[in-house]
Formats: C-alpha cells, sequence, structure tokens
C-alpha cells in the first residue's frame, strides 16, 4: 500500500473511532434501538458500495456527518482532527436544530440548491438512509401521515439537488417508490 493510501485509510479509520465516540450512548429512534453510530456507517456503505466513491473527504465527512448536528462536537473540533475540508463539509450538511422545524425544513431545501458537489454526494445518501430506515425501522411513535410527509420533504431536498449523481438518485427513486408500502 502507498503511503497516500496508508494515510487515508488511516484517517478514515480514526473518523470512524471519533464519530463512535461522538454518538456514544445515542441510538436510533427505530424500535429496536440500533446504536446511532450504524446510521453514519450505512450512509458510508451507500457511497462506497452503491456509488462507488472513493473520495476518502466525502467518506470521512459521512461518517462525521451528524456529530456537528447531533453531538457536542464543532467545526473546530473537526478541523482540528481532521483538517478544514472535512470540518467544512460536514458543516455544510449540518441543521440548525434551534430553528423551528418548519423553517428548518424549508432551509434544508434552500441550503441543497447551493451545496457543493461533495455536500450534494453525502446528502443524498443521508437521505436514502433515512427513507430505507423509516421503511424498515421507523420511529415507533411516527403516524402514517408523519413517515408520508418525511418522505416528501426527502424527496424535495433530493429534487434540489438532482444532475449530481445518477445512481445515487436512482437508488433515492428506488427508495421513495416504497412510500406506498408505509403503514
Ligand atoms: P425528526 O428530526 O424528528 O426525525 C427524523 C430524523 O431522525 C431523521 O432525519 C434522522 O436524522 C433521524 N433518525 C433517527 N432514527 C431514525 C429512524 N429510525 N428512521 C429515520 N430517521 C431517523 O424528523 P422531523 O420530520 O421532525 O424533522 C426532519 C428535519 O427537520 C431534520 O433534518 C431535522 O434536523 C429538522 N428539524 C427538526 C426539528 C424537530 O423538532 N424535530 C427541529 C428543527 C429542525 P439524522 O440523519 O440526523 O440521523
Ligand atoms: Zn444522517
Amino acid at each position: 500500500m502507498s503511503d497516500t493510501a496508508s494515510s487515508t485509510v488511516g484517517s478514515f479509520a480514526r473518523a470512524v473511532a471519533f464519530a463512535t465516540e461522538a454518538h456514544r450512548g445515542q441510538v436510533r429512534k427505530g424500535a429496536d434501538a440500533d446504536p446511532y453510530i450504524s446510521h453514519p456507517l450505512a450512509v458510508v456503505a451507500i457511497l462506497a458500495d452503491e456509488a462507488q466513491i472513493a473520495d476518502w473527504v466525502t467518506l470521512c465527512a459521512a461518517v462525521l456527518h451528524d456529530t456537528i448536528e447531533d453531538t457536542g462536537t464543532s467545526h473546530d473540533d473537526l478541523e482540528t482532527a481532521f483538517g478544514t475540508e472535512v470540518a467544512d463539509l460536514v458543516a455544510e450538511v449540518s441543521d440548525d436544530k434551534r430553528l423551528p422545524k418548519h423553517v428548518c425544513k424549508a432551509d434544508q431545501v434552500a441550503r441543497a440548491a447551493k451545496a457543493s458537489p461533495k455536500a450534494r454526494l453525502v446528502k443524498l445518501a443521508d437521505k436514502i438512509a433515512n427513507l430505507r430506515d423509516i421503511a424498515d425501522r421507523p420511529p415507533a411513535t411516527w403516524s402514517l401521515k408523519r413517515k408520508q410527509e418525511y418522505f416528501d420533504w426527502s424527496k424535495a431536498v433530493v429534487d434540489a439537488i438532482r444532475g449530481t449523481n445518477p445512481v445515487l438518485e436512482g437508488a433515492f427513486d428506488a427508495t421513495f417508490a416504497r412510500r406506498s408500502e408505509l403503514t
């Protein structure tokens, strides 16, 4: 393995360890309460296995993508550990949950339209992973209407970034088609 390859694999391994620690004790909202880290790892797998994305900055940002939004991690923490590009990318895909929910959701659609190419890839894979979770292991308290609304809002985000990656957009559309199976 070349020095470059070994250092990128090493950075990715550190990013997995960092995200695992940051999300320690957090669980997904599905009835089986999976450890939260299963979600960022699913996002990485979608990018790497389904879309053949091999860019390490994108993959590191993918595994870290919910650390600013959902843990005590700051942009500075990520910049120190992984550099400016990864930190900026994670910040770009992070939502400000202090905003009222409807404002936050509209903001995500507006920001998606202006997002950088790498941020668009992470967003697409995140939405695919979340729709699959809602179809397969939904938050226990969610009504059918809330699940359908989440599907529809995710489609609005993805529609704002179409033309980014045909494989991921196809995977999103195939997952969105499961809306009719929701109960
Ligand atoms: P929620 O934010 O209440 O729940 C959906 C989010 O929970 C998903 O986007 C996902 O986020 C995470 N999640 C955890 N477990 C699961 C699971 N089993 N299946 C699917 N998703 C799971 O949904 P809302 O519809 O209320 O809000 C959606 C958006 O609005 C989010 O992006 C949120 O940041 C934003 N928002 C929500 C607020 C709220 O009060 N609910 C307030 C402000 C903004 P992730 O990819 O981060 O894991
Ligand atoms: Zn996520």
